[in-house]
């Protein structure tokens, strides 16, 4: 953090339809992963930010819920439409903001953003409440908003997330105050941009930017603030339902996870392994579903783990800009150490590392301050040790044996976490068996990240609290209310 405003963009909070000024003495340093390069200077906003953005969510919020669900649907479309114009710009901002490969930015980032807006308008134009006939009463549900949504997100897929909350949101007539991840806010301030320019009412979506102390944590104690949506780490979630707690506020919690990816002796390890590499790595390895411990059938393991290995040495590492670059830079020299030091970790518990290990060798010299970790192969670690366990939330992968499926689903429920899995096997009746005995919120079999935006999204143990997509999400961000009337 610095005194004074650095060179680079100098972001505004959007507050009430307005561009604004935090009230605040520091600015924020947002760095560009691969280069290590200054690139924007945002407001470390404050509880005051908070207050006021939260004023206008509540200003703003009859005329909103007086809507219809049809032309609040008709708002996303617009906001889709607009996003879908920039969709360029967003993948572009987005590969400098996280690092990632602008491939991955254009196909998964931008092009998601638009679509959850579409998803979400769709939702709105197919809503239906239920009604419920008694012999001599007629019940009828009713949506109503829960009010001014405080909406939290983190880095690693900015935009994606953000908008994940925002379209349903707005859809059911909420208000919303928007504090998205310090380390990516350049997309936020993008959507922000794409609301002005669409003439959403004023108010209705306000956007505060900041760290989470002083930024976050004022949103989710705000007596006025309703409902939170938060996305991130399990420890902050853990902070976040205190904070949210006292006022009894709606809240849901999409926390982090440790997932395992399960290969069966019966798979056909050549046209499985780009989707194992793919769970193993996308995004740096940077996705809260990631597979990051690869449990493998004691009679392929050899045959799958020098297969693996070729696939994963075959990636291109390097300039997040290149068409062909399948892997970037990680988020922060922070998230850099972390991961690293994991690794040491693995070496101290007895693991072999099998490649990667430390920053790629040979990347171009314009990268050379940039946060970077080539995709790591780690063998030999007991299925409880704290690398096999815990969150590295990097290019990290630990490859563990297994003896029959008892053991598999044992290892796989070995952890505190419980938010995704996969499983890779000829017999997909067995597979979608084991599926649910495996304690995590979503289980793919022969796929993964393979998203229907209707499912019900969501972890279970430290991976979270309550569910989001389709009708999980416009539950979530309404009250259902009954009207009971007797004939
Ligand atoms: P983080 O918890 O550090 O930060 C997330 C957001 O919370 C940021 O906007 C941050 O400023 C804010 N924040 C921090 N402290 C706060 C506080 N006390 N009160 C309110 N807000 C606060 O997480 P991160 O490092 O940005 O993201 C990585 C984590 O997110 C990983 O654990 C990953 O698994 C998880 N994640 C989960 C999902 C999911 O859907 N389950 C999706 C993406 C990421």
């Amino acid at each position: 953090m610095s005194d004074i405003p650095m060179p680079g963009v100098e972001l505004s909070n959007y507050i009430n339809g307005e561009w604004r000024f935090a009230n605040c003495e520091h600015w924020i340093d947002d760095y560009a992963p691969a280069t290590g390069e200054h690139i924007a200077s945002i407001p470390c906003s404050s509880s005051e930010d908070i207050d006021a953005a939260v004023e206008a969510a509540l200003n703003a919020a009859d005329d909103w819920a007086a809507l219809s669900i049809a032309e609040r649907a008709g708002w996303l479309e617009k906001i889709a439409e607009e996003l879908e114009e920039r969709a360029e710009e967003v993948a572009q901002l987005e590969s400098l903001d996280t690092g990632k490969p602008i491939t991955l930015a254009r196909s998964v980032d931008a092009s998601r953003s638009v679509a959850n807006f579409r998803f979400f308008a769709e939702q709105g134009r197919e809503f239906e409440s239920e009604i419920f006939e008694m012999k001599d009463a007629t019940n009828r549900v009713v949506y109503k908003p829960v009010g001014v949504a405080g909406l939290i997100t983190p880095w690693n897929l900015p935009l994606y997330l953000l908008s994940w909350k925002v379209a349903p949101a707005l859809l059911m007539g909420n208000t919303v105050v928007a504090k998205p991840s310090e380390l990516t806010p350049m997309t936020a301030s993008l959507l922000a941009e794409v609301m002005e320019a669409v003439k959403l009412p004023a108010g209705v979506f306000n956007l505060v930017h900041g760290n989470g102390l002083d930024a976050g944590a004022p949103l989710t104690s705000h007596p006025d603030v309703n409902l939170i949506s938060f996305t991130g780490g399990t420890a902050t979630g853990r902070e976040v339902a205190k904070s949210a707690s006292s006022g009894f506020k709606k809240l849901s919690l999409e926390l982090g996870g440790k997932n395992a990816t399960i290969v069966r002796a019966d798979v056909d390890i050549a046209n499985m392994m780009p989707g194992i590499v793919r769970a193993s790595f996308l995004n740096q390895g940077q996705v809260c579903l990631c597979g990051s411990r690869i449990l493998i059938h004691e009679s392929i393991y050899d045959s799958f783990v020098g297969a693996f290995l070729e696939a994963v040495s075959n990636m291109v590492v390097g300039d997040p800009s290149d068409e062909e670059t399948e892997l970037g830079a990680l988020i922060s020299e922070d998230h850099q150490n972390k991961v690293l030091s994991y690794i040491d970790l693995a070496e101290d518990e007895g693991g072999t590392i099998l490649c990667g290990g430390g920053p790629p060798v040979g990347i171009p010299e314009a990268f050379d301050n940039g946060y970077w970790v080539s995709p790591t192969v780690i063998d030999g670690l007991a299925p409880d040790s704290r690398c096999a366990t815990e969150e590295i939330f990097g290019p990290v992968v630990t490859l563990h044996p297994f003896s029959d499926d008892e053991e598999a689903i044992e290892i796989a429920n070995m952890t505190d976490y419980g938010l995704a899995g996969s499983i890779w096997t000829a017999d997909t009746e067995a597979g979608s068996k084991m599926a649910e005995r495996i304690d995590s919120g979503m289980v793919w079999v022969n796929c993964w990240l393979h998203r229907d935006l209707r499912v019900p999204f969501g972890g279970v143990k430290n991976s979270g609290v309550g569910r989001e997509g389709g009708q999980w999400s416009l539950g979530f961000f309404s009250e259902a209310i009954n009207i009971c009337v007797k004939h």
